[in-house]
């Protein structure tokens, strides 16, 4: 019998709008990460090609930002790192050294890599190097910007009950789930 495909999951207004949010905290975040910056930081990690700061993986698919951009973090040297997509999708938004020492699935700890503590330390002595710190929304915008933000803010949550309400009542009407 030949495999069937995965249905498509249904995407949900709160899944999109989770999107917005964190389209709209990028965007109004600092960006400097070219390939210039990239290089300087597998330079800094000692590194000849890519490897997963986490794991140690070669197999390097993404740059993983180590404070989520949920949480203000920017897409700048001193927090970005290589990771794989195992460490990068179980890490989340979870502080790196918790999830690293932690008992999720795909951790470091549960994979059984080699020197976590290690690993921990030159990361932690990365985010030093680069004095990265977090910026606030209320220090990166004007009182007028972050007003307007605000009132974004509320809009989107207006629309955000109005579509649910919208899907309830559809789903209530017609049995469909
Ligand atoms: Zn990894």
């Amino acid at each position: 019998m030949h495999p069937i495909p995965r249905p498509p999951s249904r995407t949900t207004p709160g899944f999109a709008f989770s999107g917005l949010e964190r389209a709209i905290s990028e965007c109004l975040g600092r960006r400097a990460f070219k390939k210039p910056e990239q290089e300087e930081i597998l330079r800094h990690f000692g590194q000849q090609t890519a490897q997963c700061v986490f794991c140690g993986s070669p197999k390097v698919e993404r740059w993983d930002h180590l404070v989520p951009i949920k949480d203000g973090g920017e897409t700048v040297i001193g927090n970005m790192v290589p990771a794989c997509a195992q460490c990068d999708d179980s890490k989340r938004d979870v502080p790196f050294d918790e999830w690293m020492r932690s008992n999720n699935e795909f951790s470091p700890k549960s994979r059984g890599v080699p020197g976590v503590e290690g690993r921990i330390a030159a990361i932690q002595a990365y985010v030093a190097h680069y004095s990265y710190q977090v910026v606030d929304l209320e220090q990166r915008l004007t009182p007028d910007e972050l007003k307007r933000l605000g009132e974004i803010r509320d809009d989107l949550s207006g629309v955000r009950k109005k579509i649910e309400s919208l899907i309830a009542d559809f789903r209530k009407r017609t049995g469909e789930n």
